[in-house]
């Protein structure tokens, strides 16, 4: 089976959760909000180095240069704009920003994220950008009580990321499955799972 990354969602949660999660061993954190995620960093800038910041929630052009200086990667690029705009603004003295572009796997109207067949060339574009690197998919699903139907939509975001890596793109990610869903998304190859409530306790 695939080694899959545990991503600890701390969106809520205090930057002293995070640094309890962190001396349990874990080092990748997600947060949704941009200024809330600052505030963590800041209060945790002791552990900089060994934490990885990932940035899971959706974003505005007007915080891309912060998002671009202060973060590891973001998983909710939906816009080539959004993404020129990483690339001009990450600082060059920094590791690439690392990207995955964010797909509406269900087709729901309400939420974001890009159509399946808008994927292509998107990711065409992303990937010719300096100083970011696409890595890959990442997906919220529609929720589904039983196991065989969440595998569905993570199914079909392999399926996506496996067309890309055909078209050449060198892609490794699937940032797929929370605290709900993580065992389907595994099942269907989930590189990364986002996961939340299931380690932090409920958001209040
Ligand atoms: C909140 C959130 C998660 C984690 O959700 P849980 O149900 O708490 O595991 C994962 N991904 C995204 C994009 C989120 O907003």
């Amino acid at each position: 089976m695939q080694s899959v990354t545990l991503l600890c969602v701390s969106k809520t949660f205090s930057a002293d959760a995070v640094r309890e999660a962190h001396a349990a061993g874990e080092r990748c954190f997600g947060e949704n909000y941009v200024q809330e995620a600052l505030d963590k960093i800041d209060a945790l800038s002791d552990l900089r180095t060994q934490l990885e910041w990932h940035l899971i929630g959706p974003l505005q052009s007007n915080k891309t240069r912060v998002v671009a200086e202060r973060f590891d990667w973001v998983h909710s690029v939906d816009r080539l704009k959004i993404a020129q705009r990483l690339a001009e603004q990450r600082p060059a003295g920094l590791p690439p920003l690392q990207l995955c572009l964010q797909v509406n796997i269900s087709g729901e109207a309400s939420k974001s994220g890009l159509a399946p067949a808008e994927v292509p060339a998107l990711a065409q574009a992303v990937a010719a950008l300096p100083r970011v690197r696409l890595r890959g998919l990442m997906a919220i699903p529609e929720p589904a009580a039983d196991t065989a139907s969440q595998r569905m939509p993570h199914r079909a975001l392999h399926a996506l990321l496996e067309s890309l890596r055909g078209q050449g793109l060198d892609l490794d990610t699937l940032s797929m499955g929370m605290s709900a869903d993580l065992e389907a998304a595994v099942l269907e190859g989930a590189t990364l799972v986002r996961v939340g409530s299931a380690i932090f306790g409920a958001r209040g």
